[in-house]
């Protein structure tokens, strides 16, 4: 089964360097429905936002989760609806 790191692998933003947090992100080798839930109802992201907040990586995943506009998914903890927001904000505040 594939794994977010693995749909995503052909996104480059941030450059090679800049994607050593891919290898070491909790989320490596779950179930893609965890971090994908069928639904935009993000209580379904529950699960997944919690691994998310044991990982690591939390930071720079949802850094590129930001910088690639990613529609789907949660990323660093977020899901497409909190990420918005978080652009929204920053936006404002640059
Ligand atoms: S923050 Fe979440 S989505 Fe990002 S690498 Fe870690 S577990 Fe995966």
């Amino acid at each position: 089964m594939s794994t977010v790191l693995e749909r995503s692998r052909t996104k480059t933003a941030g450059g090679p360097s800049g994607m050593k947090w891919r290898t070491i992100g909790l989320c490596k080798g779950s179930d893609t429905m965890v971090f994908y839930p069928d639904s935009d109802d993000d209580s379904l992201a529950e699960e997944a936002k919690t691994i998310c907040s044991l990982c690591a990586v939390r930071k720079p995943c949802l850094e590129f989760a930001l910088a690639n506009r990613e529609k789907h998914g949660v990323w660093g903890g977020l899901t497409e609806r909190e990420r918005r927001r978080v652009l929204r904000q920053r936006r404002r505040s640059a």
